[in-house]
């Protein structure tokens, strides 16, 4: 009988994504989230540690929903600004509106006067999975990259229009949902986690 597995996010973007990728992996489960349940409590993301508010997040799904729950926290590390905006990359201008493109055109004017070579970053991601009987793990995928100097793409969700991951000459916002899952620090992340619940259930 297929596993019930509760995705501990609101943004139907991200759902999205994670929605697909599981798909892709064939976990035998059926996969909710917290949409599906009215009235579950966002915690805060108070932690310090991309690990620490997966598990946050993931812990009060599984308490509120009596599933199984996964969580991720995600952002990108840009290099120049010492790993910034990191965990506080979905809140970085302090946009109330259009915030992906106020929180990449402020990333551009933080390292405009950085030399192509040193313009290096990395998007990361921890996920987390907590059990209803308290069993608890994370895993951390990360994707490698540089910098553009001008968003391109349309695809995609966030700093993707700036970000050209290594080995590619396109942004990520450029490639298609399939590409960008086969070398997304999100579906690195999720193929790990995926391993562990599938040895935990058998
Ligand atoms: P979270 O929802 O707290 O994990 O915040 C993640 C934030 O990091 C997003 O709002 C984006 O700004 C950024 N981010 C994470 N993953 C990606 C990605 O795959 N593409 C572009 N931006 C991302």
């Amino acid at each position: 009988m297929p596993i019930t597995i509760v995705v501990a996010t609101h943004n139907a973007k991200k759902a999205a994504e994670l929605h697909r990728i599981l798909e892709q992996m064939h976990l035998d489960a059926h996969v909710l989230t917290l949409s599906d349940f009215p009235g579950s409590p966002e915690p805060a993301e108070t932690e310090s540690s991309f690990e620490g508010n997966a598990l946050l997040k993931a812990r009060s799904a599984s308490a509120f929903t009596g599933h199984v729950a996964i969580a991720d926290d995600s952002g990108l590390c840009v290099n120049a600004l010492n790993g910034m905006p990191g965990i506080l990359s979905a809140r970085w201008s302090g946009a109330q509106t259009d915030i992906d493109l106020a929180n990449l055109e402020l990333v551009l004017a933080q390292i405009r006067d950085v030399p192509d070579v040193r313009r290096g970053a990395q998007f990361v991601c921890a996920m987390a999975a907590v059990f209803p009987d308290g069993r608890e793990f994370t895993v951390r995928g990360v994707m490698e990259g540089h910098l553009n100097r001008a968003p391109i793409g349309e695809n995609g969700f966030g700093y993707d229009p700036i970000f050209i991951p290594d080995g590619y000459d396109q942004t990520s916002a450029q490639l298609s949902p399939e590409a960008k899952d086969a070398i997304s620090h999100r579906g690195q992340a999720l193929g790990e986690l995926v391993a562990v619940l599938q040895s935990e259930l058998a």
